[in-house]
C-alpha cells in the first residue's frame, strides 16, 4: 500500500513547529515544537496522538539538531522519519514571490529560487530554507514540498497588487503587494463555503485572520482578489506588535526629526507597535480584561484595532460587490466574541450582524454567529494551516506518482 503520512514542518528563525498527519483519515499522529533554538534553554514539546506530552529542555544549537531531536521523539512513538509510511515532508515557506503560485516539489532549482527571494523576506525565507535543507539531508529520497504563504494571493489583479509608485523602481526591486497567511485564507474560505453548503466557486467571502499577526482578504469564487498584507507582513490591520497601515512619511519624519535609523524604525513598527505599542499588552484576553476593568489605554487600543478592522470590512465589501460571508479565524478571531461583535456593530445596513447568544457561545468547529435570517453570514471557522499544507503536499505527491 502506498504511504499516507505527511510530516509538516514550519521552520522559523528560532523555532520549528511540526505535525505528523495521516492523510487516510486526517489523524494527527503527533504534534510538537522546538523553541529557542540557538539558546542554552531550548525547549522541545512533543505530543503523540492520544498520549501524554513529553517536554525536554536543554541546548539545541541549530535547526539540524532541532530536526534530529524531532526525529528522535517521533521514533519513540514508532513514527520515525525512516518509516515506509511517510509519503512526503511539507514545508511552510513564507515568501514565494510571483513565481510560486502553487505548492511545489522541491529540487535544487526551487531551493535557489527561494534563496533569491531572501531580499524581500529576510526574516523568514532563510529559516525556511534551513529547515528544508536539513530535512533533505535526513531523507534525501523522500519528496519534499514547499507550500507558500503568498501562493493564494498570486491571483490578485494588478490593480490590487501594485503600489502607486514609479513602475521601473518598483519592478527593479520587486516591490509589490504579495500578501501572507495565504494557506489560512485558502483553507478558511473553502471551509466557509462548505459551512454554507455551497461550492467555493459560488461564494464571495471576507476572511479576517486575526492572530498575533493579522490579515484580511477578499475572496471571490475561491480566488483571492485583495489582501491587507503587502510587500511584507507589516501592512494592513493593527496586529499584536505591528502597526499595520500608516503614512509612509512617518518613517522619513522619524529619520529626519527623530534621528532614528532604518533598523530602529523597523523594530519600532514590527515589534513595538500595534496593540503592544498602544497599551503595553498584545494578548487580546488581557486587553479585554483591562477594558472591562475600565482601563483607558486598553480601551483606546481596542477601539483603534476595531476601527481598522471595520475599514477593511467596508473596503472589501466594495471590492467584492456582493458578500456572502464575513468569517473570523485564528487566535483572536476564533475566541474573542467581543472583537467579532464590535467589528460588525453598526453594519446592519450592509446586512451584517451577530446574534448575541450564538456569538458568545463556545464551539469547536466551524459555526455561524449571525442571526438565522441574516443577509450576509458571519462565521467562525478555525484555521488549520498544518492540515492544509499536508493536504496540498499529499495531493501533489500523489498526482506526480511520487510517494516512495
Ligand atoms: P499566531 O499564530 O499569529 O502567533 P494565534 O492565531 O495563535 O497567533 O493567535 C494568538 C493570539 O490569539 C494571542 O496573542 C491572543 O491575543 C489571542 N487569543 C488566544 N486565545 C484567546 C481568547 N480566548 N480570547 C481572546 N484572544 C485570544
Amino acid at each position: 500500500m502506498s504511504p499516507t503520512r505527511v510530516l509538516v514542518l514550519n521552520s522559523g528563525s528560532s523555532s520549528v513547529k511540526y505535525q505528523l498527519l495521516d492523510m487516510r483519515g486526517g489523524d494527527r499522529l503527533a504534534v510538537g515544537l522546538v523553541e529557542r533554538i540557538g539558546e542554552e534553554t531550548s525547549r522541545l514539546k512533543h505530543t503523540p496522538e492520544g498520549g501524554e506530552s513529553r517536554e525536554w529542555s536543554g541546548a539545541v544549537p541549530d535547526h539540524e539538531s532541532a530536526l534530529k531531536a524531532v526525529a528522535a521523539e517521533l521514533a519513540k512513538d514508532g513514527l520515525g522519519l525512516d518509516s515506509p509510511e511517510l509519503a512526503a515532508i511539507g514545508h511552510r515557506v513564507v515568501h514565494g514571490g510571483r513565481r510560486f503560485t502553487e505548492p511545489t516539489v522541491i529540487d535544487d532549482a526551487v531551493l535557489a529560487e527561494i534563496e533569491r527571494l531572501i531580499p524581500v523576506a529576510p526574516l523568514h525565507n532563510p529559516a525556511n530554507l534551513t529547515g528544508i535543507r536539513t530535512a533533505r539531508d535526513l531523507r534525501p529520497d523522500l519528496p519534499q514540498v514547499a507550500v507558500f504563504d503568498t501562493a493564494f494571493h498570486t491571483t490578485m489583479p494588478e490593480s490590487a497588487a501594485r503600489y502607486a509608485i514609479d513602475v521601473e523602481t518598483a519592478d527593479a526591486h520587486r516591490i509589490r503587494r504579495y500578501g501572507f497567511h495565504g494557506t489560512s485564507h485558502a483553507y478558511v474560505s473553502r471551509e466557509t463555503a462548505r459551512l454554507l453548503g455551497r461550492a467555493p466557486e459560488d461564494v464571495n467571502v471576507i476572511v479576517l485572520h486575526l492572530g498575533n499577526g493579522a490579515s484580511a482578504s477578499a475572496v471571490r469564487g475561491g480566488r483571492c482578489v485583495d489582501t491587507s498584507m503587502g510587500l511584507t507582513p507589516l501592512e494592513g490591520l493593527v496586529m499584536g506588535t505591528r502597526s499595520g497601515d500608516l503614512d509612509p512619511a512617518v518613517i522619513f519624519h522619524l529619520m529626519r526629526v527623530g534621528g532614528m535609523s532604518a533598523d530602529e524604525i523597523d523594530t519600532l513598527l514590527n515589534k513595538r507597535s500595534g496593540l503592544i505599542g498602544l497599551c503595553g499588552d498584545n494578548d487580546m484576553r488581557e486587553i479585554r480584561r483591562r477594558v472591562d476593568a475600565g482601563d483607558e489605554r486598553a480601551r483606546l487600543a481596542f477601539d483603534i484595532y476595531i476601527h481598522r478592522l471595520k475599514k477593511y470590512i467596508g473596503a472589501y465589501y466594495a471590492v467584492l460587490g456582493r458578500v456572502d460571508a464575513v468569517v473570523f479565524t485564528a487566535g483572536v478571531g476564533e475566541n474573542a466574541a467581543a472583537v467579532r461583535e464590535a467589528a460588525v456593530a453598526g453594519l446592519e445596513g450592509l446586512g451584517l450582524a451577530v446574534d448575541g447568544e450564538l456569538n458568545a457561545g463556545r464551539g469547536d468547529g466551524a459555526r455561524l454567529v449571525s442571526p438565522p435570517d441574516a443577509r450576509v453570514a458571519v462565521a467562525v471557522v478555525p484555521t488549520d494551516e498544518e492540515m492544509e499544507i499536508a493536504t496540498q503536499t499529499y495531493a501533489l505527491v500523489k498526482e506526480s506518482g511520487n510517494p516512495a
